[in-house]
């Protein structure tokens, strides 16, 4: 293959563009994200050749050198990992396969900040990051196994790369710097080590490097060249708990998370019995970006009796521990396990089971003891956690005790657990009450609150899109039922079965004769019935006018509004319309409706209360340029004290 010159894509370059002129003043990671790069391609090949020894060619003196030349300006990294093959390399380095890394760099553009730094790495950027220290980067890999041809490839990060073929005797690939000018200090011997102890400490390879010593010997100085091991090599996870500093800790946990903050704690177990293994596991401050991603990172790495087996095994933890960090080190596991043989695994599913019981009794103990951490980490990770009230049945109970809520009586940043509910709940109230919306505005100005407020009951607000699918599942807690308070029929007194809400049954109900309105809520239901299932009298409202209510069986608008967001497609369900007798506009109404059945106000009245109905609920509206005239009219004073007379008058002119 002749030299080609190809250009970067779009998002590489925008990734390149920000990488360089970051202001990240940690330009020195560039080094840790190389050595790790290295280091993942010895595990890979190490992996790949327990099944295929043929791919060692005879060597396995897994190393990664590091080597300085100050007078040409290079650092070379070299390891004797799996290579890459030219289309691999091409697409690993050409491209960016992972898309939160992409809408990263779209979210980033045009800010510089030194925050940027801080994704370098967790987004997968990790190779461009040499950008930020060298003015032209090279790479020369050869894949391993025999009759595999070497490439270079080569780029200044401005626009386009080069790659051919060349010549490389040994597996593996050399990622050679020339370094920019003012970046003298990272070709410095003492710079690079002490940048490997602080960052690549734990990496399981020895990081070598050539060090050159002056010794005096019969009074003439004599340069003797020597291989030093930077690394310490040690297995953190290995070690007991009492002699690791809450420093080397935080050291590893940033190793292997290339996050840059302290993790929120960390869990370090070594469970013996039935099944052995050792783990670290690491809850982070922050949510990463990905969580809410199909394809996002998985958090917990595997070792197979000190070898690493893969970063991605998915069924270590289920999804809900998905922002979990860490590793595991089993030793009933084969060496030669494949990835594919962990999917079902019962050694697996054991560590899993023992990993959820230690996650779950350390997250009740920060709610107990540690409420301010607690918050902060139910705050990142609320939402994910959520999701095991629906897919981990075994755990239920465990988990409602973590969740915490707002309410029609809290403060914002005072959310109330199912517990505390429970315990403050008047002693006529007999259920637990909850509302479900898109935001916390929409929920605490339903109308659907008037007569809890009245009564002074509390009620829960659900406003995260999960909250929905949580619902399905969370119908119970300490015996009392969950009940939504924008369907079918309230039975605040929870004598038995629902009684209904005409007024004639129901003491909550208004105190206007429902015979008074039956013209009124016959008018409206003809008006109404292309939009809604039912007009009735409602007993559920004080203050407001109206509402929509969904029956017992359907959709109610929350989820209705969510089910559309994920593309589903879903038949319209008409709801309920619950109109308040004792209110002035219906009372209005009822007048316009006995002085003159075909005024025409009544049908754009009726209009009017089917979409602030809407509104309130945060449906949208069917004609909003109509809402508005009918609206205007109204504001610009169309008569509604003497209803009919001056239409009246002017209709027999
Ligand atoms: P990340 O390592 O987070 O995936 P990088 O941009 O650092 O992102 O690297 C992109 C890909 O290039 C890696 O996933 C790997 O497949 C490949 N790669 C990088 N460095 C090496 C290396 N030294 N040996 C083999 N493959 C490498």
């Amino acid at each position: 293959m002749a030299r080609k010159s190809k250009k970067f894509k779009t998002e590489v370059q925008q990734l390149l563009d920000l990488v360089i002129h970051s202001l990240y003043t940690k330009k020195e990671i560039y080094l840790r994200e190389l050595v790790s790069n290295a280091s993942d391609a010895i595990d890979r090949l190490r992996f790949e050749s327990l099944t295929d020894d043929s791919l060692l060619e005879g060597k396995s003196d897994w190393k990664i050198k590091i080597t300085a030349d100050k007078k040409a300006r290079t650092l070379t990294i070299s390891d004797n990992g799996i290579g890459m093959s030219g289309e691999e390399l091409e697409q690993n380095i050409g491209t960016i396969a992972s898309s939160g890394t992409k809408k990263f760099v779209q979210n980033m553009q045009g800010q510089k900040s030194d925050d940027n730094g801080q994704f370098i790495g967790q987004f997968g950027v990790g190779f461009y990051a040499s950008f930020m220290v060298a003015e032209e980067v090279e790479i020369i890999t050869r894949r391993a196994g025999a009759g595999q041809t070497a490439f270079r490839w080569v780029s200044k990060g401005a626009g386009s790369y080069t790659i051919e073929e060349t010549e490389k005797p040994s597996r593996g690939t050399d990622v050679i710097l020339t370094m920019r000018p003012d970046m003298d200090e990272f070709l410095d011997d003492w710079q690079i080590k002490s940048c490997i102890r602080d960052y690549s400490d734990y990496i399981a390879w020895p990081i070598v490097m050539d060090v050159t010593k002056t010794e005096k010997v019969d009074d003439k100085d004599v340069e003797s060249i020597s291989e030093e091991t930077l690394n310490s090599m040690k297995a953190i996870w290995k070690r007991s708990k009492g002699d690791i500093k809450q420093e080397e800790y935080e050291k590893f946990y940033q190793h292997i998370t290339h996050d840059f903050s302290a993790p929120m704690t960390e869990i370090h177990y070594h469970a013996e019995g039935t099944t052995e293994f050792k783990a670290l596991l690491y809850i982070p401050e922050k949510a990463p970006m990905d969580m809410f991603m199909r394809e996002g990172r998985r958090g917990v790495h595997l070792y197979v009796k000190n070898v690493f087996i893969t970063d991605d095994c998915r069924d270590l933890l289920p999804d809900y521990f998905r922002f979990i960090r860490g590793v595991v080190d089993s030793s009933d596991l084969p060496l030669n396990v494949s990835r594919e043989m962990l999917q079902d695994d019962a050694v697996i599913r054991k560590i899993q089971k023992s990993l959820v019981g230690k996650l779950l009794g350390r997250l009740k103990e920060m709610k107990e003891k540690k409420s301010d951490q607690y918050m902060s980490f139910y705050k990142s990770f609320g939402q994910v956690i959520k999701e095991g009230i629906h897919s981990d049945f075994d755990n239920q109970d465990k988990i409602k005790e973590l969740l915490l809520f707002a309410s029609n009586k809290t403060d914002q940043d005072k959310p109330v657990s199912l517990k505390e509910y429970v315990m403050r709940m008047p002693s006529a109230q007999k259920d637990i009450y909850y509302l479900t919306g898109e935001n916390l505005s929409a929920v605490s100005s339903s109308p659907h609150l008037d007569i809890f407020r009245k009564k002074e009951f509390e009620v829960l607000f659900f406003t995260d899109p999960v909250d929905e699918f949580m619902m399905q599942r969370l119908t119970e807690y300490d015996g009392k039922k969950l009940i939504p308070i924008d369907r079918g029929k309230l039975n605040l007194d929870g004598e038995g079965e629902s009684k209904g809400t005409d007024k004639a049954d129901d003491k909550d109900a208004p105190q206007n004769d429902p015979g008074d309105l039956k013209d009124l809520v016959e008018l409206l239901k003809d008006k109404l019935s292309e939009d809604v299932k039912e007009v009735r009298l409602s007993g559920r409202l004080t203050d407001s006018v109206c509402c929509l209510v969904a029956d017992d069986m359907d959709l109610n608008a929350n989820m209705e509004r969510i089910m559309k967001a994920m593309n589903q497609d879903i038949p319209p369900t008409k709801r309920i319309l619950e109109i308040n007798a004792d209110h002035p506009v219906i009372q209005n109404m009822k007048k316009i409706l006995s002085d003159d059945k075909d005024d025409p106000r009544l049908g754009d009245y009726a209009e009017l209360l089917r979409d602030q109905a809407l509104i309130t609920e945060g449906s949208s509206i069917k004609d909003p340029g109509k809402f508005a005239k009918l609206l205007g009219n109204l504001m610009a004073g169309a008569p509604n004290k003497e209803p009919n007379k001056e239409l009246n008058k002017a209709k027999k002119a």
